[in-house]
């Protein structure tokens, strides 16, 4: 059964504007349904790595659903899994990769749950040949305000879509079936190298991008001029058996990944301003290969380096920091050009900023990812001028076919959401024959105007911090 309710201040992973929210644990199926059958405003909640307002309700009740976290069923002959939607990525993985797989899509981090993952309909370095979590979902149960039903691609398959990617507005995922991929080993086989600027950049990644199955370049945000864009790509594939020194073949499989350090405090100010991360983009950039083949790197590293430093998050300070992350479609290159230039020229500092290849979109209505090219910044909070500019780059990528990720976003406004998401309406239909009154609500939701629930202030004022 669910604890009982508590009144608690929440925040997405940027720490940028926490709300206060009645909180109940959701233990069991059975507590989601209980809870929605009481008049009110209610919204799942993962592990909030959303980085802005997306799992957070002001003034009503949010369901934590990290202790529905069991694994019901795991069929090693068929690669399926079936759990609870509060399970971790990284409890998943501990249980998965001794036993030879791997999930089909991974975001940056393991620390978000199932649930959350099939809500952002999340994206891994891999979209070019295996798409978004969705598409290896085979079913869900869902709770809604008027039902408890089940959905997937084959069953109820508006719902489905509608839900993946539909930030917890359409109901609250209580479990779901994932096809594994199978491994034979928890390494990785790496190729990294160095790109001098933006046009070397995509036209390397463009190249090699379909002989591997994960990619990705980290750029310098800072460089400017004729270095604009310079780059460290690195594409990857599961590394098999014949691949390992002998030494690694005993145990192939091995896979326990730690917590190095973790940041103590928050301190008074961002740490990561222009002359930190200038330093920073620098040795990165520096320390990259020219060019390397063939490196053995374990899972952790490879997919989730952040991982290894606990809450790195409060190192943007009590402002904290949001992440703008747009896609373009292929063709709309100078997009990017623009956005790297007058973040650099501004002097917006980006420590983090991920440069990838997006394949063919999706089903999901709300779903982020389209054919195309994605750019993600990390950028801290609370420096004169950004809103404006993250505003009028909205625009530029609003009118190139682009779009923002909701899942990232703690900022745009509604007026330019529709150009972005063209499918908002037939989504709003749908969302509106499963909760009628509108009682799944999110800041964002309001925010954006997505939930057709009046904005409401919070109810208690920003104070930074929250979880
Ligand atoms: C370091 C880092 C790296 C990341 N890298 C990537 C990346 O590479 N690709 C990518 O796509 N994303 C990435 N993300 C974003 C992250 O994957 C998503 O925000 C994901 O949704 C977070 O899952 P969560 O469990 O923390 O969900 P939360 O942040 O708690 O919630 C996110 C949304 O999911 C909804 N939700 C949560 N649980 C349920 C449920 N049971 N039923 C229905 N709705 C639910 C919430 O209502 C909310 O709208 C990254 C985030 C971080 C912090």
């Amino acid at each position: 059964m669910s604890g009982e309710r508590h009144g608690e201040l929440l925040a997405g992973w940027g720490r940028a504007c926490p709300s206060a929210a009645w909180v109940v644990d959701a233990r069991r199926a059975e507590d989601v349904t209980a809870c929605l059958s009481e008049p009110g405003h209610y919204l799942a909640r993962g592990l909030g790595r959303a980085y802005g307002d997306a799992a957070q309700c002001a003034g009503g009740t949010v369901l934590d659903c990290t202790a529905l976290d069991r694994v019901v069923d795991l069929d090693l002959t068929t690669g399926r899994v079936r759990v609870e939607a509060g399970c971790s990525l990284d409890a998943l993985l501990r249980l998965i990769v001794p036993r030879g797989f791997f999930v089909p899509v991974t975001p940056g981090t393991r620390y978000v749950t199932v649930g959350g993952a099939i809500a952002s309909d999340v994206h891994g370095k891999n979209h070019h040949r295996d798409g978004t979590i969705s598409a290896h979902v085979e079913r869900l149960d869902l709770v809604t305000p008027t039902a408890r039903l089940e959905c997937g691609p084959d069953k109820d398959a508006e719902l489905f879509w509608a839900t993946a990617g539909g930030m917890g507005l359409t109901g609250i995922i209580t479990d779901a079936t994932l096809r594994l991929v199978p491994i034979e080993t928890s390494r990785m086989l790496v190729d990294t190298e160095r790109s001098a600027d933006l046009d070397a950049c995509m036209a390397r990644m463009s190249e090699t991008d379909a002989d591997h199955r994960y990619s990705v370049a980290w750029v310098d945000s800072l460089a400017r001029g004729r270095h604009l864009g310079r780059s460290v790509i690195t594409l990857g594939d599961h590394a098999g058996i014949s691949d390992l020194p002998a030494k690694l073949r005993d145990d192939p499989l091995e896979f326990n990944p730690r917590q190095l350090l973790a940041v103590p405090l928050t301190p008074p100010v961002s740490l990561l301003n222009p002359m930190t991360v200038t330093a920073f983009n620098e040795a990165w950039y520096r320390r990259a290969p020219q060019k390397r083949s063939g490196e053995l790197q374990r899972i952790s590293t490879f997919f989730h380096p952040l991982d290894g430093l606990g809450n790195w998050n409060a190192l943007y300070g009590p402002r904290g920091f949001t992440q703008y992350q747009f896609v373009v479609p292929f063709g709309a290159e100078e997009v990017v050009r623009r956005v790297l230039e007058r973040l650099s020229s501004a002097r917006k500092a980006s420590f983090l900023v991920v440069l990838k290849r997006f394949g063919a979109a999706g089903e999901g209505h709300l779903s982020f990812p389209t054919a195309g090219w994605t750019l993600a910044l990390d950028l801290p909070l609370g420096t004169a001028g950004l809103a404006l500019i993250l505003d009028e780059l909205d625009e530029v990528v609003a009118s190139a076919g682009g779009r923002v990720y909701l899942s990232k976003d703690g900022r745009v406004k509604p007026e330019v959401l529709h150009a972005m998401y063209p499918r908002l309406d037939e989504w709003a239909e749908i969302r509106r024959s499963v909760d009628p009154q509108g009682m799944l609500a999110s800041d964002l939701g309001r925010r954006l105007r997505l939930a057709g629930s009046r904005p409401r202030r919070s109810s208690r004022a920003f104070r930074g911090g929250g979880r």
